[in-house]
């Protein structure tokens, strides 16, 4: 594998891991096409801390970080191999762009992680390495987070920020259905993915129709721009269809450099 994809997944909420969908079956599909990465690195809202933090440890465990779901979500396990090595390496990169950076040696994957990613190598057969969102990250510093960790892509590592692409989780929790305000929103922002239209999609709070709705914390809309930060410009995304879960959840995610595209 010369240059390794980046993707922006969504995983909604963590019922995502029971149920499919049309995004799981078109993320197994890209999941083979990652055949001989080196590794992954996934960025997920759901490990927020002061600076950066990368996972160091050789053996990940699996964060069940929700409360109140059905018991079967707690039985799931997705247990790849870590990369010590490789985190070392990583929080290089990000001090070298300024992050005050550092490995945390016991800490697992939570399920902005883990979700995705039993769908994409439901084998657990790629060492995954986590790197946590900035707890006071905004849209250009997601942006600069993915900057800094896209030269690893030369080397055959799969860069993999996990968000929602709308997720407003007061009206999911009240069984709130209206899927066209979400939509209009998802595709304003395929729209501007496509043109790689970085500007906008710094400035979407203010631009985009909706957004404060489709997001009312920014934290699964983040991950996006470190997609974004980690491809180049001669790679705009590609849809990645995902649909409308739960009446209100876009599931929508792109890929930046996929080569079946
Ligand atoms: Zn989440």
């Amino acid at each position: 594998m010369t240059l390794a994809p980046a993707l922006f997944v969504s995983h909604g909420s963590p019922m995502f891991a029971l149920e499919p969908g049309l995004l799981g079956p078109n993320l197994q599909a890209l999941g083979r096409e990652l055949d001989g990465a080196r590794a992954i690195v996934v960025v997920s809202p759901h490990w927020q801390t002061r600076g950066v933090r990368v996972t160091g440890t050789a053996a990940p465990g699996t964060i069940h970080d929700f409360g109140g779901f059905p018991q079967p979500l707690y039985a799931l396990r997705y247990q790849p191999p870590g990369d010590p090595a490789l985190a070392v390496d990583i929080t290089g990169l990000l001090q070298a762009a300024g992050f005050d950076a550092r490995v945390d040696p016991g800490r697992g994957l939570d399920h902005g992680a883990w979700v995705p990613l039993r769908y994409l190598r439901a084998d657990a057969d790629i060492p995954v390495v986590q790197v946590s969102l900035p707890i006071d990250a905004d849209a250009a510093t997601a942006l600069r987070l993915g900057e800094a960790l896209a030269p690893l892509r030369a080397r055959g590592v799969v860069v993999v920020a996990s968000g929602s692409l709308t997720h407003n989780l007061y009206e999911f929790g009240r069984g709130v259905r209206d899927p066209d305000y979400a939509q209009e929103f998802a595709d304003w922002v395929a729209d501007a993915v496509a043109r790689r239209d970085v500007d906008a999609l710094l400035d979407y709070r203010a631009r985009a129709p909706h957004a404060a709705r489709a997001h009312p914390t920014e934290e699964h809309f983040l991950p996006l721009l470190v997609a974004l930060g980690a491809s180049g410009d001669a790679e705009p995304g590609t849809l990645v269809r995902g649909g409308m879960t739960h009446g209100v959840l876009s599931m929508d995610s792109f890929a930046f450099g996929r080569k079946a595209a």
